[in-house]
């Protein structure tokens, strides 16, 4: 039989990763990472008018990235149309930068609604991507394993942060 760790991996599950960074605290992670203005430390990739993009600490793979509106919103009902723009705008040039950069495979694009709908963080709407390559099955680390995935992360980052800097954004309605 096939090991079934493989095969039941999931990466739009991520309830448990997101309760690990909420920790003890209430606060929500994604506004106090865009209330600081430390972009660098907190893996902010881009600012936009009504979105941001922000590297994910837990990753399931190598440049998991987050795109989320500004807004402090939990449903998707609730983005004005300017912010399910951008939104989809930016995780087009997110895919386009990860494409030039790191050549993946395939990808696994997006939300978790909600915790019956796996999201740790509901409070705060944000898209998942996850670039794949072709037997990565096996890359989830382990949460203790955290300096490696930081130094891993930042390399990441380094890589990525030029492209996004000249990214060009065109919202059709830019209110
Ligand atoms: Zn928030």
């Amino acid at each position: 039989m096939p090991n079934s760790d493989n095969r039941l991996w999931a990466p739009w599950r991520m309830e448990y990763i997101e309760r690990e960074l909420l920790g003890d605290s209430d606060e929500c992670f994604l506004c106090e990472k865009f209330e600081s203005k430390e972009d660098e430390k907190n893996l902010i990739l881009m600012r936009g008018k009504t979105s941001f993009v922000v590297m994910n600490l837990y990753p399931y793979n190598n440049a998991h990235l987050m795109v989320c509106p500004q807004r402090h919103l939990s449903e998707y009902t609730a983005l004005n149309s300017s912010e399910r723009s951008e939104c989809q705008e930016v995780i087009t040039g997110c895919m386009k930068i990860i494409n030039s950069k790191l050549n993946p495979d395939g990808y696994n694009v997006g939300l978790n609604i909600g915790r019956a709908g796996g999201a740790g963080l509901e409070e705060h709407i944000h898209w998942h991507i996850v670039p794949r390559w072709s037997g990565d099955t096996n890359f989830m680390p382990v949460l203790g394993q955290t300096k490696v995935m930081m130094e891993g992360l930042e390399d990441s980052f380094i890589k990525l942060r030029p492209d996004f800097e000249t990214l060009e954004i065109s919202i059709l309605d830019p209110k």
